[in-house]
């Protein structure tokens, strides 16, 4: 959901003032994390956890970036933190230069699980929103582009069927276990491949709650330094690896 805002949001933090301000005194906007706020929710309270990440950021997110922004706003949205919904990632072809398909399947599971869970987060979202505190700072609604006076669910299932996006948290394409169908051992070694070692996003059997980079990096750092495999390194690693396993070269598959 985005709200246009008076003034004071991100949108000015690349023009040339605010880059100088960086540049000569590393203050002003570009200092932001641009997502300045996070919170975490359940959708329903018999949830031993919470499930949603609720996050804030006064920045001109319009489409992902691809739009130019024309307006001040602020970003309010939610984040599933455990979907249901799997997805796949199979060949295309038999060639080996050949890219994967990728089919994320957002929002399939046949409960409905997921879509329920985030229309409740931006029911949490429209009510932050519209919080006295808040409601006084902010202006229209500007995405989705809803007629004035369109009730609030339809507005907010417009949110999600218009809006939802990944936030490129891609995890487990290789991942660790002890069943003959992982990639990696739990000690995160290939299996049959001697010596080689993979710490990186790929090989988590589960996706954590939260951002993903600093578990990527602490998972790099926890295993042994004499066989981390650099970052740079590690798909061209895999893929050695991968070809040992199957015969021949594969298509890259620390990607996703
Ligand atoms: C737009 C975007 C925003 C994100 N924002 C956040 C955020 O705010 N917070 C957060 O926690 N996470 C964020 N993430 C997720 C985070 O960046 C990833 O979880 C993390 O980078 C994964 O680390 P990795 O080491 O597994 O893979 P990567 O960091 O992707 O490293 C893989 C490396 O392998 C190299 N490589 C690939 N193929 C080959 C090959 N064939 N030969 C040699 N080298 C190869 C690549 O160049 C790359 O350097 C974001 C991701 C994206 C895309």
């Amino acid at each position: 959901m985005r709200v246009q805002f008076d003034g004071g949001s991100l949108f000015a933090a690349d023009k040339i003032p605010g880059l100088v301000n960086y540049l000569l005194r590393w203050k002003g906007m570009l200092t932001s994390n641009v997502e300045e706020a996070y919170g975490f929710a359940r959708s329903r309270p018999d949830l031993p956890l919470p499930d949603l990440e609720i996050l804030f950021a006064p920045a001109p997110f319009f489409e992902e970036r691809l739009v130019a922004p024309t307006a001040h706003p602020v970003v309010i949205g939610v984040v599933l933190l455990e979907p249901v919904s799997r997805g796949q990632i199979t060949l295309r072809s038999a060639d080996p230069a050949g890219k994967p398909v990728i089919d994320p399947r957002y929002l399939s599971d046949s409960d409905g699980i997921d879509r329920n869970a985030m229309l409740d987060g931006l029911r949490i979202c429209a009510a932050l929103a519209s919080a006295p505190s808040l409601r006084s700072q902010l202006g229209p609604i500007v995405r989705p582009v809803v007629p004035p006076g369109t009730p609030d669910e339809e507005m907010l299932t417009r949110a999600l069927e218009e809006l939802g996006q990944t936030i490129y948290h891609p995890f487990g394409p290789c991942r660790m276990g002890r069943d003959a169908a992982s990639v990696v051992i739990p000690d995160l070694e290939v299996r049959g491949v001697d010596e080689l070692r993979i710490a990186d996003a790929s090989v988590m059997p589960a996706i954590i709650r939260g951002h993903t980079l600093g578990t990527d990096r602490r998972e790099g750092r926890r295993s042994d330094p004499q066989h981390v495999v650099p970052s740079r390194r590690t798909a061209r690693c895999r893929r050695t690896a991968m070809q040992a396993k199957i015969g021949g070269p594969c298509e890259e598959v620390s990607r996703i």
